[in-house]
């Protein structure tokens, strides 16, 4: 038996630096945001999707880099149309946005695709959630996909998806989509920054609205049966008549715009191209009348309030006096001994030292 050798540490030489766990964080070194900016408007995708790493991170430096970021890209962004694309799971969001977004390539345009999915364990700044899903837009040049933030919660995700946008835009990205699994709260976040809204519903669910809450349908400017092929066809035919007629049933929308109710398949192809020109006759008709317009500004006015309250709630439960008292307050609340407004009295009056 050849005699064991251990592996010697020579005596004076000290050991590589990247041993060192700590040198192996996962986050890269940080550059000023002057250069993500300039990375970012050149449409270099991995400044790009830093820069979105840095808007999902919860660092306090991370924070106020990407707050930069955003403040730099704001200037050259808005010059893209935003489609939300809600629908229950399984309707065939992914597959849709994959065929809708080739159509999308073929006439020359950008698209980045976001999505608002507060369930998402999705990693930091990982695409392999979405490495699977939509693979050929993946593979283009002219296409950016990035899944969910991973958010504690919808409100969170939201605002990270929203900050997302306008870096995307910045980036020369002349077409955003924003998914969302129809559950929950989720759709009227993306209401909340889109232009456009899309809902995805599948044939053949009777003539009941599957579940999805009158609210949504009545958000909805596009609603698109999918699935329409092979058998499910005369279904799908259908069910567009069904909600050709709840729709007349709605109240005129403020855009102008009437809601319209049509089938696709995102297999087949079929109506994709027709549900692009729908979209771009919203666009024209709400650029004449000026609903856009009013439209993102109200959206921005929404965001102001959001901002506000995020940053009040994030200094307030950081703020070490009230972090002090908070478990005291907490258990006295609990155990009857306080009211809850007395407690948050107490508390706020700590935060603005009163
Ligand atoms: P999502 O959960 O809404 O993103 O749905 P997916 O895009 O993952 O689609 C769910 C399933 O439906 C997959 O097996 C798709 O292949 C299938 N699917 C999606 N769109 C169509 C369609 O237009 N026709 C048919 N026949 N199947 C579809």
């Amino acid at each position: 038996m050849p005699k064991q050798t251990k592996p010697q540490v020579r005596s004076g030489v000290s050991p590589p630096g990247s041993l060192n766990p700590r040198l192996q964080a996962p986050h890269r070194q940080l550059r000023p945001a002057s250069a993500y900016v300039q990375g970012i408007l050149r449409g270099d995708r991995v400044l790009l999707s830093q820069a979105i790493t840095l808007i999902e991170s919860t660092r306090p430096a991370h924070q106020q880099l990407a707050r930069e970021i955003i403040d730099l890209c704001l200037p050259h962004s808005g010059r893209s149309i935003r489609i939300g694309i809600t629908g229950s799971p399984g309707v065939g969001k992914s597959t849709f946005i994959e065929a809708l977004g080739q159509h999308l390539l073929e006439q020359g345009r950008r698209l980045a695709v976001l999505a608002i999915d507060p369930t998402s364990k999705v990693s930091k700044g990982s695409i392999l959630g979405d490495k699977t899903r939509m693979e050929k837009l993946a593979s283009s040049e002219a296409a950016f996909i990035r899944p969910s933030p991973a958010g504690e919660s919808l409100g969170g995700v939201a605002r990270k998806t929203r900050e997302s946008i306008i870096l995307c835009e910045a980036a020369g990205y002349d077409t955003i989509l924003i998914e969302t699994v129809g559950v929950g709260q989720s759709e009227t976040a993306v209401h909340s920054m889109a232009d456009f809204f899309l809902l995805l519903l599948l044939p053949g669910a009777g003539d009941e609205l599957q579940g999805i809450k009158r609210g949504i349908v009545e958000m909805a400017d596009l609603i698109a049966v999918n699935k329409a092929d092979g058998s499910r066809l005369p279904l799908a035919r259908q069910a567009r008549q069904e909600y050709r007629n709840a729709l007349h049933l709605f109240p005129p929308k403020e855009s102008g715009w009437t809601p319209v109710a049509d089938i696709c398949s995102a297999t087949t192809g079929l109506g994709i191209a027709e549900i692009w020109q729908q979209a771009q006759a919203y666009w024209e008709k709400t650029e004449k009348n000026g609903y856009f317009e009013h439209n993102r500004r109200t959206q921005a006015h929404y965001w102001l309030n959001e901002a506000v309250n995020h940053q009040l709630r994030t200094a307030f439960f950081q703020n070490p006096e009230v972090r002090d008292k908070l478990k005291a307050v907490e258990k006295a609340v609990l155990e009857g001994r306080q009211s809850p407004f007395q407690g948050a009295e107490e508390l706020v009056a700590l935060f603005l030292k009163r």
